[in-house]
């Protein structure tokens, strides 16, 4: 996890502190501790009871996915109309003024996907959360694929999809479903070290509950 500097055996000698100067630096912060600090404000950030119960169909991610896309309200990609139709059976929207027909999921990292928008709600809640408490390597393509009924190539690109866009600042996907206030105590925020035992300690009871229901 972290690194910290183990002072050698010192026996009941006076401890003279300009000797020692391990003593008293903060252990350091790897890399990987940042990594895994990214993910673990998602984690904390991701709905209370789940993305599933949050957002329990098609319809409510659909919706969601809008807001935090046209927070305006929804516009013609070409002409910026307003007035458009709902195709439902292909799953578009119609320009009444232009005709441009498009999909909510065009010009997304979703574009050309089969999967639902709920699906990679669900699946980026999984990856976090994976991520936050740093099993993602012991997670493998096959994993994913098994657990979600989907082709190993299909779970492998989704995979590679969502790292892409889960990194990206500001990211449609992490504004869609973390929603929630993440609220460290004020002294805490100012020290890394002391933020990243916070993250832990928060992620820690965070997965009790939910195992508690
Ligand atoms: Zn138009």
């Amino acid at each position: 996890m972290f690194n910290v500097d183990e002072p050698d055996d010192i026996d009941n000698e006076p401890i003279n502190i300009k000797c020692l100067p391990s003593i008293t630096q903060m252990p350091s912060i790897s890399d990987q501790d940042r990594q895994r600090m990214f993910w673990m404000q998602l984690f904390l950030r991701l709905p209370l009871g789940g993305v599933g119960l949050r957002f329990p169909d098609e319809a409510a991610c659909e919706q969601r996915f809008r807001e935090v896309r046209w927070p305006e309200g929804i516009r013609c990609l070409k002409c910026g109309g307003v007035q458009l139709k709902t195709c439902r059976a292909r799953k578009t929207l119609r320009c009444r003024d232009c005709g441009r027909e498009f999909s909510l999921k065009v010009g997304t990292f979703m574009f050309r996907s089969r999967h639902s928008i709920r699906d990679w709600f669900l699946a980026a809640e999984e990856h976090m959360t994976l991520c936050a408490f740093g099993r993602d390597r012991l997670d493998t393509g096959r994993d994913m694929a098994d657990r979600n009924g989907i082709a190993y190539t299909t779970a492998f690109r989704m995979r590679e999809k969502l790292r892409g866009e889960l990194r990206r600042d500001p990211s449609l996907l992490v504004s869609s479903i973390c929603i929630e206030d993440l609220c460290p105590p004020q002294d805490v925020v100012d020290d890394e070290f002391r933020f990243l035992m916070w993250l832990l300690d928060s992620c820690a009871s965070r997965e009790q509950q939910t195992r508690e229901g």
